[in-house]
């Protein structure tokens, strides 16, 4: 903070002390333009015969010369105006107390606008005369300070407010103060703070622009933490139970702020507003955050910032019907659309706990989660997640797609005509996890800026099958089951895929072999593979270390720790005292970490033989490798042990395959249940170890998950 050391202020202050840091500005703006377009040229004459890799010579131009060329152009393209004016005729530039004058003279240097500042010229006196001033006065301290608001001035879309005051300003070592004209200047795509000399009206002392960094106007305040009326975390689908009002969940350290805040400088639509010097902060009351923005999409179109929202006020109370009836079924479209309150709720509310989830087990923003701002986290920000409900461009199915870190991945939910009245996808939590999934593995597998890492093949149907295996980890209970994929939505008992998730053989026959099936090419086949071992090798885990009830890890501490509880087994630390990565104490969320891991782990473009030994890997990072018979009995009992083998594999899929249901040697000695040897069923350790459905596991968790009836 500087202080004035100058002289005592005067009423008068000689013109000769007046500064003119705007001029000043512009002319090193100026040459640095000038010094770039040289540059540029010399640039362009070395390249001349050789190619360039950077881009086109547009591209180049635009990237260097751009941004500061637009930046004289609207700051400085008039500036020296008002210069020349008062040169030619001191009269135009007024007295002291003469604001219009003063502030004409501004907008000349102002506008960005030829035609403007032509019309200004040539009609300065009507201008002039047009403007009206009104006067306010505020009591601040025991000064009274008045304000003049300036109508009718010419490029501005608000009366510009005016006031004396006086500024300090650098002259030499020393600095001095100039009585000056304070304007507020609101322009189509510039607000100015400016101050202009009073007693010399062609110099502008300084300028701010409030348009480029600085927040919008403040929100009427919000209530939180919203509340949500919706079917809670773990009710996979209507049919598993009934709405309940649901709080805001408020993980502190996945979503510090809640699921209704962010930046207005990372606010898609107050990007376009015009702001003020107010917060930092925007908290909307509509399904607009920084994890997710949630809407209606009917018209099945790309454009999403203005689509329909519900808007809960002030109260943030998301509490709408849910009630379709049975109509003739050239309605039933109609009878869907009336429930879109619900409906983006429902979406709003699953994909923010999904993402408050994966973020607890390492999907943050170093390693390219899906948010607005970052909270200076690392990671590429502005990219939450675009949720479309009911999306018109079709039905019975979903889908997501996953652009690199740093812009917005997509997820368009469909209605599926099914059932009358309609079944609305976004009601179905394990659809919309396996659509955020895709966004989960996409970005963790190869890292963030790379997206094209889990294409055809078995890469391409693993991504669907990760997402088929955490949506069933996380509807799943203490209490063992057998669970289909899209079982409501499509109105099947089995769902939408060839078999539903079990442990039994008979149920799901599917082996690492089976992808060599005619119908086995497409991705949700080879998916739904995956997610059968996956779900095997989960078991294992379950059956050595017991089952968690929730997979949420509990909240950090004040100072950000995260305690043990009853989730993580007690902290280890490195000899120099470090803690070491937590490792969940149960079986079902030791997986999902294990899974998570994996992915960061393995390479490009995996094969099933890559994932398995990544999640193996993990294993052997986070515990030392204490799941490694486990992990491999797991995989092996679907025939995707050590020694499978695979021919003849395109990038798109196809190939011989042979399984292997053994497990590695050091794994023969230990006597733990569950590794099927086809064609040896008597041995008492050979016996395929399932868990029948029904059978309740032990669990070591008190706070059993609460699901609605
Ligand atoms: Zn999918």
């Amino acid at each position: 903070m500087q202080f004035y050391n100058g002289p005592a202020p005067v009423s008068h202050v000689d013109n000769n002390d007046v500064e003119h840091p705007h001029a000043a500005f512009c002319s090193q703006l100026e040459s640095e333009v000038l010094d770039r377009r040289d540059s540029l040229s010399e640039f362009f004459a070395s390249q001349s015969g050789e190619q360039t890799v950077l881009g086109s010579s547009a591209d180049i131009k635009e990237t260097i010369l751009g941004p500061i060329e637009h930046l004289y152009l609207s700051n400085c393209a008039h500036v020296n105006k008002p210069y020349q004016l008062a040169k030619e005729d001191p009269s135009v530039a007024g007295s002291i107390g003469d604001s219009k004058k003063a502030l004409l003279q501004f907008m000349i240097a102002a506008t960005p606008n030829d035609q403007v500042l032509q019309d200004i010229l040539a009609r300065y006196d009507h201008h002039l005369s047009n403007m009206v001033s009104s006067f306010e006065t505020h009591l601040v301290g025991d000064h009274s300070v008045m304000v003049e608001h300036i109508d009718k001035v010419p490029d501005t879309v608000n009366p510009v407010k005016a006031k004396l005051a006086y500024v300090q300003v650098p002259k030499s070592d020393k600095t001095v103060l100039n009585l000056v004209w304070k304007f507020e200047v609101e322009m189509q795509d510039n607000w100015y703070e400016a101050s202009v000399s009073a007693i010399a009206p062609h110099r502008i002392i300084s300028v701010v622009d409030w348009a480029s960094d600085s927040p919008l106007p403040k929100q009427p305040e919000t209530k939180g933490p919203a509340t949500y009326n919706v079917y809670a975390w773990g009710i996979n689908d209507p049919a598993e139970g009934n709405r309940t009002l649901q709080k805001e969940y408020y993980d502190a350290l996945a979503s510090p702020v809640g699921w209704h805040s962010l930046p207005y400088a990372n606010d898609p639509q107050s990007a376009r507003l015009r702001r003020n010097k107010a917060d930092f902060w925007r908290n909307t009351s509509t399904t607009l955050g920084n994890n997710v923005i949630a809407h209606e999409d009917w018209e099945g179109q790309n454009s999403w910032l203005d689509n329909y929202r519900p808007d809960a006020g002030k109260d943030m109370i998301f509490d709408y019907k849910y009630k379709p009836k049975v109509t003739d079924d050239g309605d039933a479209l109609d009878e869907a659309k009336k429930y879109i309150n619900s409906t983006v709720t429902q979406l709003f509310y699953t994909s923010n706990m999904v993402h408050d989830l994966y973020y607890r087990y390492g999907f943050d923003e170093v390693s390219g989660n899906f948010q607005q701002y970052n909270f200076g986290r690392g990671g590429e920000e502005n990219d939450a997640v675009i949720a479309n409900a009911q999306d018109g461009s079709g039905y019975n199915n979903a889908n997501f797609m996953t652009p690199p870190d740093g812009q917005n991945g997509r997820c368009r939910m469909y209605l599926w005509s099914t059932a009358n009245p309609y079944r609305d996808g976004d009601l179905e939590a394990g659809i919309v996890i396996h659509e955020l999934s895709h966004g989960l593995s996409t970005r963790l597998t190869g890292g963030p800026a790379n997206s094209g890492c889990l294409g055809w093949g078995e890469p391409g149907g693993m991504g669907e099958g990760w997402g088929d295996f955490l949506a069933t980890m996380i509807r799943s209970t203490s209490t063992y089951s057998d669970y289909p994929m899209g079982a409501w939505a499509a109105n099947k008992e089995t769902g939408i895929r060839n078999f539903i998730y079990s442990l039994n053989e008979t149920i799901n026959p599917s082996t690492y072999k089976t992808l060599d099936k005619p119908g086995y090419w497409g991705v949700h086949a080879i998916g739904e593979v995956w997610a059968e071992i996956l779900w095997i090798v989960s078991q294992q885990l379950i059956n050595k270390h017991g089952y968690t009830d929730t997979l949420f890890p509990p909240a950090s501490l004040e100072n950000g720790t995260v305690p043990e509880g009853d989730f993580y087994r007690p902290a280890e630390y490195t000899s120099t005292g470090q803690r070491k990565p937590l490792i969940p104490r149960h079986g079902n969320s030791l997986i999902v970490q294990l899974v998570l891991n994996g992915m960061k782990l393995q390479q490009c473009r995996p094969s099933f033989f890559d994932a398995r030994d990544a999640i193996i890997q993990a294993d052997q990072i986070l515990t030392g490798g204490e799941n490694f018979c486990e992990l491999w009995k797991g995989f092996s009992e679907r025939g995707l042990g050590p020694d499978a083998r695979v021919e003849g594999r395109t990038p798109w899929g196809g190939g011989i395959r042979t399984n292997d249901y053994a497990v590695p040697l050091a794994c023969k000695e230990q006597k733990i249940p569950g590794i099927p040897k086809p064609g040896n069923p008597k041995e008492p350790e050979d016996v395929m170890f399932y868990v029948e459905p029904g059978v309740t596991r032990k669990t070591s968790c008190k706070n059993r998950h609460a699901k609605a009836a």
